[in-house]
């Protein structure tokens, strides 16, 4: 990362990032993962260890860092292996705070901000439903006007911090008939009657990672929970969404940074044939072709962040970052498990939960599939 960011004083940054997951993550992750959640108190302990929501201006409770703050605390999650965390805090930093700072009005701000950076307030975002995932378009959630009211109905799916959430950016149809145009968001506040979280779901990766189902019964809110203007809630999920794919891209770079730390260390230490396991040919060339790997998408996510805190990232642009750096992870993922042999098929050594929680990285956020079509339409125009 370079441009206009002290390079010294962001890895000064980064450094007191790892110490404080170091005392108050690591101790607890594999107890977290067992128990299929993270407990409520640890985004109090995030937010007073000025982790979250890094780059919110400050007045509206933040910092004020420039976005590379943010990206730090996602990456260092990953790198240090806590891929469920490191989503659950991408959704709140990264994707729900930058709604509000974008498009919200200041009382809106105001309300929710402060308490977003304090961890107060966890926030959630919810798209996908049963029925619409990549075709988003297709979303039946509905928010109908009652006088100074909405009334919200249906359903979704797949949100992480759905358990946790004080906050949820809901998106609903206010116009059935207008496709697009018809979606409006709204910032939902869960304390209010109506509201019901179903099952954290069993997920074969991320098992801490706090992922759910949503209903939504005549849930009466206010109209000033819309989020900017009716109508238009498509169009601020297609300008959003690039900074949420960048940000899965650089979960995915860190994370492979991790799994090769992981390998390397391993490599050099276990002997077979009478020499280390790092002096066998296949192993010198998988972690050249590995290494290479990362370094390639590396640059290109350095790249894409400095673009995106010019405000220049594109939404193709941002797409490759995603595509290119969830599949890199899950290549690298891959060959480094199986240079560790039967032991990385165990869960006792962290390199298994490198590989399983890299899949679906390819799959939240716009599958690699969608990512494709996006890249596809701006080199060859629409099919
Ligand atoms: C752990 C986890 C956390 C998540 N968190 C959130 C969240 O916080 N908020 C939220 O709203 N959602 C969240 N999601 C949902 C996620 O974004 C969706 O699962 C994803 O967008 C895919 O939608 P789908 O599951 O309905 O698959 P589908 O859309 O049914 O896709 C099925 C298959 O079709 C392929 N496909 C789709 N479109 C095309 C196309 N045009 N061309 C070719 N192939 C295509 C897909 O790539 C996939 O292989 C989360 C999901 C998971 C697993």
């Amino acid at each position: 990362m370079t441009s206009n960011v002290d390079k010294e004083e962001l890895e000064m940054f980064r450094e007191s990032v790892i110490k404080a997951l170091e005392a108050e993550v690591r101790p607890h992750y594999e107890a977290w993962e067992k128990s299929g959640i993270v407990p409520r108190e640890l985004w109090n302990t995030l937010g007073n260890a000025g982790m979250l929501c890094v780059d919110v201006p400050e007045d509206c409770g933040g910092c004020g860092a420039p976005f590379q703050y943010s990206v730090v605390v996602g990456e260092e999650l990953a790198r240090l292996g806590f891929g469920a965390l490191s989503t659950n805090v991408m959704v709140h930093s990264d994707i729900v705070a930058p709604y509000l700072s974008h498009i919200g009005n200041e009382e809106q701000k105001q309300q929710w901000l402060p308490k977003m950076v304090s961890g107060e307030a966890v926030g959630a975002i919810a798209m996908t439903e049963p029925g619409a995932g990549s075709d988003l378009q297709a979303i039946r959630t509905s928010a109908v006007k009652d006088g100074d009211d909405y009334i919200l109905n249906g359903s979704k799916t797949f949100i992480t911090n759905g358990q946790h959430a004080d906050m949820v950016i809901v998106a609903a149809k206010t116009d059935p008939s207008a496709g697009a145009r018809g979606i409006s968001l709204f910032l939902v506040d869960t304390s209010l009657p109506g509201y019901s979280k179903g099952r954290n779901l069993d997920k074969i990766g991320q098992h801490s990672g706090d992922t759910s189902e949503l209903f939504f019964s005549d849930m009466r809110i206010p109209a000033s929970a819309l989020l900017g203007e009716e109508g238009q809630g498509f169009m601020y999920l297609m300008r959003e969404l690039p900074r949420e794919r960048l940000v899965i891209g650089a979960l995915g770079v860190a994370a492979a940074r991790g799994a090769l730390d992981l390998t390397v260390a391993y490599a050099q230490e276990r002997e077979l044939f009478g020499q280390k396991l790092a002096q066998l040919q296949n192993t010198r060339f998988e972690i050249a072709r590995m290494e290479t790997d990362y370094r390639v998408n590396r640059a290109f996510v350095d790249q894409c962040i400095d673009q995106y805190d010019r405000g220049e990232l594109d939404a193709p642009t941002a797409s490759m970052a995603k595509y290119s750096a969830t599949e890199m992870q899950c290549r690298v993922a891959d060959g480094c498990l199986q240079l560790f042999g039967g032991y990385g098929y165990t869960t006792e050594y962290p390199i298994s939960r490198a590989f399983i929680d890299a899949r679906v990285q390819r799959i939240y956020g716009g599958t690699s599939e969608v990512m494709k079509e996006i890249i596809a339409r701006s080199v060859l125009g629409k099919a």
